[in-house]
């Protein structure tokens, strides 16, 4: 079954009242876990409070790394291991994930220059030595100090709201009943019923709604602490400690980042981050695109503007041309939520190379709750494959580890072609629409992958598109997000459906709220 080409609008309740499996949270982890047990036969339902992918999910620098930080801690393993997952996301949604040059800038004042290169060469032999840019080097008028080495490798970085929705989507295709904007209000073990009971209030809605679920995840991000005590009421056996990270979205950099990544070592030992954004582009800016600078554990005793403020002196301290703050277009700080153990060693070691972790807690002996600890976007295939072997002793012999692997080669939505081809996939877009922007048309594909054709459809001319609702964006495809993305406001629209935020003024935005109310009015309508 294809969801986006069989559901006609989005069901905005649950549609049955009993489930093998509730997953709280629509973020990376609670998608794939979604995903993967839908997938594997569980009747599923997801429940998120806001819009999917608006927790940490989005906010990120957007890289599904090796984690240098794991290779200073030496946890090969774990780098290894995050290395194979960054492919297996390449293999299973090509349009979202993206291999980049990245450069290692080697400073000696905080980390000997042999350590360095050791990992380095380490580095590139884990990641079997895949081909680097042809001159290796990074542009040396960029730096402060040319005189530094820089040590190549690649990278990956990917559209992360798009891949939670791409994820949301095979878990719809798969079964899942997906709802945004439907917080849990409370969860508890019933006794009697040896299920978890969940009360949900759907927004717009006045009366709360009862679910059941034999087992019960907690994906909640940031919000993980807060679930367990105030929600369930229960404890978890991992004291839950909240960090701040940051990320900052930065314009106007010299041409000849020219695409390239930088990973600078912070005086504290933690490696900061500069990579192009997956965003679309301003045109009038084309020639200077759009940078992400971020820092997963900065002092966290500094206040919100301190952070900022010590991300671009760290960096400042290298360029020969500095960032202004100017030049920072927008900035997230999101909170993570670590447990005891990653946050004991953040004291002591400085670096952090934090373990994911998920936690287990059946005590009654027959409705499991697995509450989900991790910081790493690139574990979280890996932690819903964990997630469904805990629980496989729960569901008889439905859920076996062939079963529960297989999802592992499914493609992403619309992720299904060749993935070392995706420029001769945009170019055939391009031939079928050949009175279409190339632009557009880029931006589609990137997107929706192989749904750009769904979406597009018989339009062929820009006429066919319908009313112009800001940069870039038409009235027929914010009808289909409406539709079938389970887009409801401008704001889930322009940030986490098209990355198109940065390109708009309030004026566009109000435009876009218009447009939504009146296609949700004419629903509404239609449907009485
Ligand atoms: C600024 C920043 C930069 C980062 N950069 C990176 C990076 O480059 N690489 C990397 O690997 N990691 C990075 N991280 C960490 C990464 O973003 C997180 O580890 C990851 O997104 C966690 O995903 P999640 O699905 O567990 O949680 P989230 O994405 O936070 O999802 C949890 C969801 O649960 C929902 N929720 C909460 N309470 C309820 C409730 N009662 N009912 C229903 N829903 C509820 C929330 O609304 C939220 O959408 C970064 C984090 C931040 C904050």
């Amino acid at each position: 079954m294809d969801h986006a080409a069989n559901v006609k609008g989005i069901a905005r309740l649950p549609m049955h009242s009993h489930y093998d499996l509730a997953i709280i949270g629509g973020g990376i982890n609670g998608t794939a876990i979604a995903a993967a047990a839908a997938s594997a036969g569980l009747s599923t339902v997801l429940l998120e409070s806001s819009d999917l992918a608006s927790g940490g999910s989005s906010n990120t620098l957007g890289l599904l790394s090796g984690d240098l930080n794991l290779l200073d801690q030496l946890a090969f393993d774990r780098v290894r291991q995050h290395l194979k997952e960054q492919q297996t996301a390449q293999r299973r949604a090509p349009h979202l994930v993206h291999p980049h040059h990245c450069f290692l800038l080697d400073q000696p004042e905080v980390r000997s220059s042999r350590r360095v290169n050791t990992g380095m060469k380490l580095y590139r032999h884990l990641q079997c030595h895949l081909p680097l840019p042809s001159n290796g080097l990074a542009p040396a008028k960029l730096l402060r100090k040319p005189q530094l080495t820089s040590y190549p490798y690649i990278d990956c970085s990917f559209d992360s709201s798009r891949y939670v929705i791409a994820q949301a989507l095979l878990a719809a295709n798969q079964g899942a009943e997906i709802f945004n904007y439907t917080p849990v209000m409370s969860a508890k073990r019933c006794q009697e019923s040896r299920r978890w009971h969940l009360w949900l209030l759907p927004q717009g809605q006045s009366q709360e709604q009862t679910i059941t679920t034999k087992a019960l995840i907690n994906a909640s991000g940031a919000d993980t602490g807060n679930l367990l005590g105030d929600t369930m009421q229960l404890e978890s056996r991992c004291q839950v400690t909240p960090i701040n990270s940051i990320s900052l979205v930065i314009r106007d950099l010299d041409p000849a980042f020219n695409q390239h990544g930088f990973c600078f070592q912070a005086p504290n030992r933690q490696l900061i981050q500069l990579i192009p954004c997956q965003l679309p582009q301003p045109r009038t800016t084309a020639a200077a695109p759009l940078f992400r600078l971020s820092c997963s554990t900065p002092p966290q005793q500094l206040e919100q503007q301190q952070q900022l403020q010590w991300l671009l002196d760290c960096v400042n301290q290298q360029l020969i041309t500095p960032i202004s703050r100017d030049q920072v277009v927008s900035r997230s700080r999101g909170q993570r939520n670590l447990c005891r153990e990653a946050w004991l060693k953040l004291q002591t070691e400085t670096i952090l190379a934090e373990p994911s972790l998920v936690d287990f807690d059946c005590r009654d002996g027959h409705s499991p709750l697995i509450n989900i600890f991790s910081s790493h976007l690139s574990a979280h295939r890996l932690m819903a494959e964990q997630t469904l072997e805990m629980l496989s002793p729960y569901f008889d012999d439905r859920l076996s580890r062939d079963k529960i692997q297989s999802h592992a080669q499914q493609p992403l939505s619309g992720g299904d072609f060749d993935h070392t081809d995706l420029s001769g996939f945009i170019e055939r877009l391009e031939a079928h629409y050949p009175q279409l922007t190339a632009g557009l048309l880029q931006r589609i594909a990137r997107q929706y992958g192989s749904n750009s054709r769904k979406l597009l459809g018989r339009r062929q001319t820009l006429k066919d598109l319908g009313k112009k609702l800001a940069p870039d964006l038409y009235a027929f495809e914010v009808d289909y997000l409406l539709q079938y993305e389970w887009a409801s406001c401008a704001e889930d629209i322009l940030k986490r459906r098209c990355s198109l935020e940065h390109l708009c003024s309030a004026v566009d935005v109000e435009r876009l709220e218009e447009y939504i109310k009146a296609h949700k009015q004419c629903w509404s309508q239609t449907s009485e």
